[in-house]
């Protein structure tokens, strides 16, 4: 066999040349590349210096992938190039071509905006960083949604788009890339943000100097509305990637303005929903947090447009995802952990695939600090509904006493108690088993009905114990 050969019979010896994902092109942010071989099990050899690549040299390592930085000088943009080589190998067969992917990152200076309409009315605000910001412009109002971590005139940016309409700024949670100039729109226009998160954003104006006054931060709490005249946007508390997280969300239209709050998945970047650091909820706490909000939109979200995703996230599945590898890891516990591939310390739990599903979804979390309890230990609900009757207060992880009034002329209830483990190993409600996410009927009789709710964990070492009261007026 000639070693010129690279077509015919004698490929099937041959591995395949490697793909890499990003295929060559030309980016404006840091991006990290996969590299792949259709040969199952073909060991990848790579260089990022334009030399040759050899049997000793590195070794593609699917969760440390190659970092193409995109680098600021001072304010400045500018352009590198990057190049990769890579050739694949596999005993007994003969090496892949050696295949050349270049890459150009072309970064943007840090004053820059620009922007996208993705729909008639919104219009998707782009920074240096590839921050999202949303404009909303209705029939009356326009709301600016976020404040980006760029540091340009975005105030004059957002004017020259809404013409006369009067503005309202509300800032999704107070981490810098969020937050970076609200502090322009505080003299002329209201600007929001949940209170919860004012010591994040201290924190922030303290190290990076914003100029952000944080005594006119107006506080946002859940059931707020945006009337913009034509469209309307409530908000909802999701906490969990900060005390203060909320999301936005377009009923009519099922649009869900969510920041960071249910994260992102650029697959390429590679995002995730960051949960790793102190001051981030709990997971079986967050998957709780999830429940519940989605308990409130069920069937309603169409698009999702977060805090750093390029396109919009269709429907649900998603979300489906997410919750699912809450679960995953609620369920069994920290073996399940795989390294992050952003940023490179934390662990992370993965549903679905990055490279093929663009609903793939996944939680950062920092090992050893993701769950209240272990595992095995969790002997919590995470959501209990009563159907027809509304919780008082609403279902939280931290609350144990619950009460719902219905009307005189209810005679029969139905109460769902979700534990957070699937693996419980008893469920009772007033000592009978019942099962988890099931519908349990429950005769009322006039006046109060108590019932009490007992969850034993998955090694049968704790439990808790909840109690609800139905008043039947
Ligand atoms: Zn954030």
């Amino acid at each position: 066999m000639s070693l010129s050969q690279t077509t015919g019979s004698s490929s099937d010896a041959r591995v395949a040349t490697p793909t890499a994902f990003p295929d060559s092109g030309t980016f404006g942010v840091t991006e990290r590349i996969t590299l792949l071989s259709a040969t199952p099990d073909a060991i990848i050899y790579y260089t990022t210096d334009g030399s040759l690549p050899t049997a000793s040299g590195p070794i593609f390592d699917p969760y440390k992938l190659p970092v193409l930085e995109a680098i600021n000088v001072d304010e400045k943009g500018i352009t590198s190039i990057y190049t990769i080589k890579a050739q694949a190998m596999k005993a007994g067969m003969e090496a892949s071509a050696v295949v050349t992917f270049t890459y150009t990152i072309d970064r943007r200076s840090k004053d820059v905006y620009f922007t996208k309409e993705i729909h008639p009315g919104i219009q998707m605000i782009l920074d240096f960083d590839d921050t999202k910001m949303f404009l909303v412009t209705g029939s009356e109002r326009a709301l600016l949604i976020d404040a980006g971590l760029g540091t340009g005139d975005l105030r004059s940016f957002v004017a020259g788009l809404i013409g006369e309409l009067p503005l309202d700024v509300v800032i999704t949670h107070g981490h810098p890339d969020h937050i970076a100039v609200m502090g322009q729109f505080q003299h002329g226009y209201n600007v929001y943000m949940h209170h919860l998160d004012l010591p994040l954003a201290e924190t922030f104006v303290k190290q990076m100097g914003y100029a952000i006054d944080l005594d006119r931060i107006i506080d946002i709490r859940e059931g707020f509305v945006f009337d913009l005249g034509n469209r309307r946007l409530m908000v909802y508390e999701v906490p969990g990637h900060s005390a203060g997280s909320i999301v936005l969300f377009d009923a009519e239209n099922g649009i869900l303005f969510a920041g960071d709050a249910v994260g992102s998945n650029r697959p390429t970047i590679v995002d995730s929903l960051w949960m790793q650091f102190p001051g981030m909820a709990m997971i079986d706490v967050y998957l709780s947090t999830l429940q519940g909000f989605r308990s409130k939109v069920s069937g309603k979200i169409k698009e999702i447009f977060g805090g750093h995703n390029d396109l919009p996230i269709y429907g649900e599945q998603y979300l489906d995802n997410l919750q699912q590898a809450a679960q995953t890891l609620v369920d069994y516990g920290e073996d399940i952990l795989v390294p992050s591939l952003r940023p490179a310390d934390a662990w992370q739990v993965v549903a679905g695939n990055r490279l093929t599903d663009p609903n793939w979804a996944a939680i950062n979390v920092a090992k050893a600090a993701c769950l209240t309890v272990p595992a095995d230990k969790l002997a919590t609900l995470s959501n209990l509904q009563v159907g027809g009757a509304t919780l008082q207060p609403g279902f939280k992880p931290s609350g144990y006493t619950f009460s719902a009034e219905v009307a005189a002329t209810v005679t029969e209830i139905e109460i769902t108690p979700t534990t957070t483990s699937n693996r419980y190993q008893t469920l009772t409600l007033n000592n009978k088993p019942v099962r988890s996410r099931k519908a349990c009927s429950a005769q009322l009789e006039q006046g109060d009905n108590s019932f009490v709710i007992v969850v034993t964990s998955p090694d049968g070492s704790a439990t808790q114990t909840y109690t609800l009261v139905v008043t039947r007026a």
